[in-house]
């Protein structure tokens, strides 16, 4: 496979840009990343001419492919042609406001901003507002975007800045736990309850391999968060408008949190970011109340079509129904495939998100018939139970060096695009055909 242009593009980069990138995780792909020429449906097509399919799909905004339907990109294209903004509100943002507001069940009231980071950054700020509380509980490795409260590692008992620039002093508010550990939590509220403005966490983490919550963690979280005058943050910048449609993924579990972050799908492919919730706690960011929060760009004139025009088009069109049913062709045909040839991996995902995790150990071939064969949800009765990740430690210790310097590039060979280390997600869009999902089964049996 030639990669001539986008060798030296990256060369031209690594003279301009720190690693070359503008996100870090672009340059997971070693020695070099290829660079994107142009989308064209499923696929992309890199610099050099070569065709793959497209199994990272922006890192989760684009649900719909790289080809509009015609209603998304004429929106698109009329807003930006009248001028792109104008720093005093527009219609659109109230349509695509009243939208979210009438699909999403907890969702009274929402603020746009320009990006995950935003949202999460400001829903800490609102809970800690409302509340007039400072500490923040976290699951371990789940990800909130690049920000200083949730750039933490360690435990409760020691957490630490993950990168460095943020100040000790951010880490020691922020209370960083094992997702899906109900006694952790517990002990967690015992001690610092009172002091506990939110816990956030996404519903399933898609930051980190996917890993599905267990049967009833959520209700837990809920009932903690109540009993305690805390907040409850579902971090749904993956999850919304993906896992459980337009009801996001709080309808799937049938949750309710005081708070919602937004991002990624919501702005149909442009930057974007939202917080949602019930009306008292959103009406306190300024200017009805006094947690300031504010952005030149917010709710954008072109990401507000986009996103609407996205959202509406799934609404009216068989969008969910075929990119779930592709999902589950590609996690059922992935567990046949590991079930002849690494019996030991685990397949992971739900709705259009998947993921096979490198996992070290399982049952063996025996028994399998009665293992998950949809994606891991933890069901205490599948002969996999013991052996699949239930945290973002389990994730860690499987083979991520394999995945990142050995199978990404076999997969690339054959012309298959997917999700830059063991932990990104990988999603199905509109655009997407089982003529992809045939290529790319054959394709991993290839490469396991
Ligand atoms: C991507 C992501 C973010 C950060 O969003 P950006 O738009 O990259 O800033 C936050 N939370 C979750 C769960 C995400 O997946």
């Amino acid at each position: 496979m030639n990669d001539d242009n986008s060798r030296e593009l990256y060369d031209r980069a690594l003279s301009v840009m720190p690693g070359g990138v503008n996100s870090a995780v672009r340059a997971a792909i070693e020695p070099y990343p290829f660079f994107v020429r142009k989308g064209d449906g499923g696929h992309v097509i890199d610099a050099d001419g070569n065709r793959y399919v497209d199994w990272v799909m922006g890192l989760g905004p684009l649900l719909l492919g790289h080809d509009l339907p015609e209603e998304v990109r004429a929106a698109i294209q009329q807003r930006a042609s009248e001028g792109p903004m104008y720093g005093t509100p527009t219609e659109v943002e109230v349509d695509l406001a009243e939208f979210v507001v009438r699909h999403v069940p907890s969702v009274e009231k929402i603020r746009f901003v320009n990006s995950g980071t935003e949202a999460t950054a400001s829903a800490v700020r609102l809970a800690r507002g409302y509340t007039g509380r400072n500490k923040i509980v976290v699951m371990q490795g789940g990800y909130h975007g690049a920000q200083e409260s949730t750039l933490v590692e360690g435990d409760a008992e020691n957490p630490q800045p993950s990168s460095a620039g943020v100040p000790r002093a951010f880490a020691e508010h922020t209370l960083p736990v094992p997702f899906n550990d109900e006694d952790a939590m517990r002990a967690v509220f015992e001690e610092h309850g009172e002091d506990i403005a939110a816990v956030m966490t996404e519903p399933i983490l898609g930051n980190y391999g996917i890993v599905y919550p267990e049967g009833g963690y959520l209700d837990t979280l809920r009932e903690l968060t109540d009993d305690h005058g805390s907040l409850f943050i579902l971090d749904e910048v993956i999850t919304g408008f993906r896992v459980g449609g337009l009801g996001c993924a709080q309808s799937e579990f049938d949750v309710t949190p005081d708070i919602t972050t937004f991002g990624k799908i919501v702005g149909g492919g442009f930057p974007v970011g939202a917080i949602g919730g019930k009306a008292h706690i959103i009406e306190s960011f300024a200017p009805s109340g006094p947690v300031f929060q504010a952005g030149t760009f917010s709710g954008h004139p072109v990401t507000m079509a986009a996103g609407l025009e996205t959202l509406k088009f799934a609404a009216e069109n068989d969008v969910y129904d075929h990119v779930n049913g592709l999902g589950e062709r590609l996690r059922t045909g992935l567990s046949d495939v590991l079930a002849d040839q690494a019996p030991e991996y685990t397949v992971v995902g739900t709705d259009s998100m998947f993921k096979v995790i490198f996992t070290r150990d399982g049952p063996g071939k025996t028994s399998l018939e009665e293992a998950c064969t949809d994606g891991c949800r933890q069901k205490a009765t599948c002969p996999r139970y013991d052996y699949c990740p239930k945290t973002s430690g389990d994730v860690k210790d499987a083979e991520t060096e394999r995945w990142r310097r050995v199978f990404w590039g076999q997969m690339a060979e054959q012309g298959i695009f997917l999700s830059q280390n063991q932990f990104e997600c990988q999603f199905v869009s509109y655009a997407h055909t089982g003529e992809d999902v045939e290529e790319t089964l054959e394709a991993y049996k290839e490469a396991l």
